[in-house]
């Protein structure tokens, strides 16, 4: 035994102590006898080819399927397509309080697996991390939500309401077949007051816990296409109609404009309580952009912009230009150039409005401005910050991490919006990792994907602390 273990030891025994001491009650799993059978599920779904696409994840719902089965509880299965399907188990409560969903998805995003140092699909264990796609996105809420079923079962935890889990297919890029076909067919199945799911996590820097984050809002994804137009001729007589020229121009003064800077609720509290608990050279940033002084704020958005990307991207709807696209001889002016530009807007964004915008910015009559296609996701409204379910995981979050909760927005897409838009207060949680390891190259949909084992276990007793005191009845 090593003395890393031993103290992972220490303070697993003395949080239950602590937990013992708040509510007399309970009954808890023993958390040091669960950590085998955690890290063979873990391991077992990590294995399964869910790459996606194609996905397949019908192989993580056979299996899942056949460990709950085990335990005795049931489950249904519901496919739009039978190798993508989607899991649905529920534990009965009393009923005193509507349900609580909890849920991963099964899929993940592709691989380059030369560089991958451990195959992807190995989940090789080594110096105290498990490697392989996944890991981080999303097998692992995958694999606590899995383990708080097999325990509320096993100990026969009285509830007031249902806790309903979900294996849930087509998360990264083809929510058709998953959240989008469970809301449209089966949303009676998983309609909850509340729900967990990925996107948010727990942030340690140089080892030790700093903070938690937990999504409770979401930009909404939105392409814009630009089309420059102009007159087609011979590439040895330049013409000024260029429409490569055009599209150049355009492109150029879309990636200087900043989109001017707007605070919600989740965002304006997340730099508010990160300024409180960053070192001051830092923390002088989160406070100064949401000063009221547009120089103040401004100087603070720059450093943002260079520094902290992902900040900069929660203070405004964003706009990144990714395609560029244009001509196809060297000796032909082509007579349309096209670009396409990734938005994320704020959920209060007006799109015709911000359209506008754009159109202003380009401020060229050679130049068209539209929408690519509808969105699929929906607007959904922010999760409640004085909620029972909020108030609930900040609580968890001391006492499993002794970390303060920040509420977060992400400027990516979560199948949790086309929950919230149905009226469902989602949370998005997530599993410790080290600051320092995304910039290696260990991110989630990186080259290489990895999770602490350690964090892993610590993750388990955290989704099961917020769902018990969610769910057990008072
Ligand atoms: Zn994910």
């Amino acid at each position: 035994m090593t003395a890393k273990r031993v103290i992972i030891l220490a303070a697993t025994f003395s949080s239950i102590t602590l937990l013992a001491q708040t509510a007399p009650m309970a009954k808890d799993p023993d958390w040091k006898a669960l950590e085998d059978e955690t890290m063979r599920h873990y391991q077992a779904v990590l294995r399964l080819d869910t790459r996606n696409p194609p996905g397949n994840e019908h192989v993580v719902v056979d299996y899942v399927k056949g460990v709950l089965e085990k335990e005795g509880i049931a489950v249904q299965v519901f496919a739009s397509d039978a190798n993508r399907s989607n899991l649905v188990a529920r534990i009965k409560g009393n009923g005193r309080k509507r349900s609580l969903l909890i849920m991963g998805h099964s899929d993940t995003v592709t691989t380059d697996e030369k560089k991958w140092t451990y195959p992807p699909l190995s989940a090789t264990r080594n110096g105290g991390w498990v490697y392989g796609r996944g890991t981080i996105d999303d097998k692992d809420n995958l694999t606590a939500a899995l383990m708080t079923m097999i325990e509320l079962k096993r100990l026969n935890v009285p509830l007031d309401r249902d806790v309903i889990f979900v294996s849930e297919a087509g998360e990264e890029g083809s929510s058709g077949v998953g959240i989008g076909y469970l809301v449209k067919e089966h949303f009676a199945d998983i309609d909850a007051e509340y729900c967990l799911a990925e996107g948010g996590g727990v942030t340690r820097i140089g080892g030790a816990t700093k903070y938690a984050t937990v999504q409770t809002l979401e930009k909404v994804p939105r392409g814009i296409e630009i089309v420059a137009h102009g007159i087609s001729g011979h590439g040895s007589i330049p013409l000024k109609s260029n429409a490569v020229v055009h599209l150049a121009g355009a492109v150029a003064k879309i990636g200087d404009w900043r989109p001017d800077i707007r605070f919600n609720e989740t965002t304006g509290t997340y730099f508010r309580k990160l300024a409180a608990i960053s070192p001051p050279e830092v923390a002088k940033y989160y406070r100064d952009v949401l000063s009221p002084d547009p120089k103040v704020q401004r100087a603070a958005d720059d450093w943002l912009l260079e520094n902290e990307p992902r900040h900069s991207s929660m203070l405004r709807t964003s706009v990144s230009p990714n395609i560029f696209q244009g001509g196809y001889r060297s000796n032909v002016i082509p007579s349309e150039a096209k670009a396409t530009l990734d938005v994320r807007a704020l959920p209060d964004e007006d799109p015709a409005k911000f359209l506008a915008q754009v159109k202003a910015v380009i401020n060229d009559p050679a130049v068209d401005v539209h929408f690519t296609s509808d969105n699929e996701r929906g607007v959904s409204p922010d999760a409640k910050l004085d909620s029972e379910a909020f108030k609930a995981i900040e609580a968890a979050g001391t006492r499993v991490y002794n970390a303060p909760t920040l509420p977060m927005m992400s400027t990516g897409a979560t199948d949790m919006s086309q929950l919230r838009v149905r009226g469902m207060q989602c949370f998005g949680i997530g599993p410790a990792a080290d600051f320092e390891d995304a910039p290696k190259g260990f991110g989630a949909h990186s080259d290489q994907e990895r999770l602490l084992e350690s964090e892993l276990h610590r993750f388990v007793r955290f989704n099961w602390e917020v769902v018990t005191s969610l769910a057990r009845s008072k």
